[in-house]
């Protein structure tokens, strides 16, 4: 099943995607796609309706993100490549940082560069959507946790990130660094979640192809880990680190992102999203 949310920022209806690709108006059956409607029990409700009852929703439309997500956490350098790309050993344990849930937005939503940012980055991941909270999760039992996945672009700005001193936060959390969507795949339809191939385009030249079976710690392990740490709950996103190709590894030269560029980015089965990054406004 394909979950999304869509109308304009505040007033998104949750919808159902068809095997046309269309969305259904599913707003009839549950008020929302927050937290207490991702449950196990909740999709099985939503998976018992027959889509063609339901009302076809007139296109074009901007598609929401997740809501009600109280953690966003990140997992860095999950990908062997990507850490030789920036210069940094493979880790042992997973990184673990955050980013700033109110950063999360639509996944075609336009990007704002900081005032005076000089290394805005991209980085296209597997994002991770939990269903059934919980601490301490064995990771045998991790993947029952999580509802579903969907396409993240982890943008970043790597001067404040890695030059300012202390964590990484800083870089990550910038409003509009974080869009999620356009859909959350459930657990079932994506089946393994460590075959999934993935890419990203800047002004229409490819930069990272990569592919989920290359990642240092899996989905199962990064979720049970996590939970080592900390209690986590229905709704939180927790994005699962980028493959090579990021701006910061360009040869000859990094290459950053500048206003007026447009980044397309996707995985196998969870979507699209494509976005304009714009200047930070002068007030801000
Ligand atoms: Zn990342």
């Amino acid at each position: 099943m394909k979950l999304c949310r869509y109308g304009n920022t505040g007033q998104e209806k949750p919808g159902l995607i068809n095997d046309a690709g269309r969305i259904r108006d599913v707003s009839a059956h549950v008020a929302d796609f927050g937290p207490d409607a991702i449950g196990p029990e909740a999709l099985r409700r939503l998976s018992a309706l027959n889509l063609e009852d339901l009302p076809l929703v007139e296109e074009p439309v901007r598609y929401g993100p997740v809501t009600g997500t109280r953690k966003f956490i990140a997992i860095g350098l999950n990908y062997a490549d990507h850490a030789a790309e920036s210069g940094l050993p493979i880790p042992e344990q997973p990184v673990v940082f955050g980013k700033w849930v109110n950063c999360i937005q639509g996944p075609n939503d336009p990007v704002v560069i900081p005032r005076d940012s000089v290394k805005t980055d991209w980085e296209v991941e597997l994002g991770v959507l939990i269903g059934t909270g919980g601490h301490d999760i064995a990771q045998a039992d991790a993947l029952n946790h999580v509802a579903g996945y969907c396409v993240i672009n982890d943008v970043s700005e790597r001067e404040w990130q890695a030059e300012r001193g202390g964590t990484w936060d800083k870089g990550k959390g910038f409003p509009t660094f974080g869009p999620v969507g356009p859909w959350l795949v459930t657990s079932d339809e994506v089946g393994d979640p460590q075959a999934l191939s993935m890419w990203l385009e800047v002004n229409g030249k490819r930069v990272q192809d990569g592919n989920t079976a290359t990642m240092i710690f899996t989905v199962a392990e990064i979720v049970s880990y996590c939970s080592r740490f900390m209690a986590l709950e229905a709704g939180d996103i927790i994005t699962t680190g980028t493959p090579p190709g990021v701006g910061l590894g360009q040869k000859p030269a990094p290459w950053f992102l500048k206003a007026g560029d447009e980044v397309w980015l996707g995985i196998a089965g969870l979507g699209e999203q494509c976005q304009h990054f714009v200047a930070a406004s002068p007030t801000q």
